[in-house]
């Protein structure tokens, strides 16, 4: 599926904004500076598909990349970002709460989480969200290749033991690192089982 061409095709900062829901959708999430734009770029062999800022908290809008025409990746607003005010936390929770409320053909989220800090209490939040809206979600470890083998055997255990008592949470976790290339294959192949051919 990831040999083929991924584009930009829109951002949307409300709901009139969203593509039609006539391809099937998979979003990552994650708290600002996570590693999201590098793991989306790493998925799509691509260096500036989706902006890698050094500014946390910058991207604000949900952007949709189209994937030859089968299947959508979007990247949703970062959150969590110390300095971003109170209204713009809001608005990510309303935005992105309405998306995954009203997006059929949504097939899963994959949920980035830092593999040096695991779970922080607004990524707890976000799954409670997603339990909540019945929406599948995966998580995702990210920037594995700061940590030693056994730390990351460790993250992973710890990450199970939590998402074991979720209802909407897939299983099985996916350690990457977009900057050594580690668990991108699994990524894109996990994605690829979710398309329907
Ligand atoms: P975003 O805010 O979630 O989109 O995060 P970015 O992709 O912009 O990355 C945030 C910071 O983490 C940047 O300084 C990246 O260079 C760094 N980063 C991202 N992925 C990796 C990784 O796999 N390994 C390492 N060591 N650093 C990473």
């Amino acid at each position: 599926l990831f040999s083929r061409p991924v584009t930009f095709l829109r951002g949307a900062v409300k709901l009139d904004d969203l593509p039609p829901t006539d391809l099937p959708e998979v979003a990552f999430a994650g708290r600002s500076n996570v590693g999201k734009s590098s793991l989306i770029n790493a998925l799509a062999r691509q260096k500036q598909l989706a902006r890698a800022s050094g500014e946390p908290g910058r991207t604000r809008e949900l952007n949709f990349f189209d994937l030859d025409g089968k299947i959508r990746l979007v990247d949703l607003p970062g959150y969590g970002f110390a300095k971003a005010p109170k209204k713009e936390a809001e608005r990510w929770t309303r935005l992105t709460q309405n998306f995954l409320k009203g997006r059929p053909n949504l097939k899963r989220v994959y949920l980035l989480i830092d593999s040096r800090h695991g779970f922080k209490a607004n990524d707890d939040a976000v799954m409670k969200e997603f339990d909540v809206a019945a929406v599948s979600y995966q998580i995702v470890l990210t920037k594995t290749d700061k940590l030693k083998p056994a730390e990351i055997e460790k993250c992973l255990a710890g990450v199970a033991a939590k998402i074991s008592r979720r209802p909407a949470a897939f299983p099985d976790i996916i350690a990457t690192s977009s900057a050594k290339g580690d668990g991108i294959a699994e990524l894109r192949g996990a994605i690829a089982v979710l398309t329907p051919e």
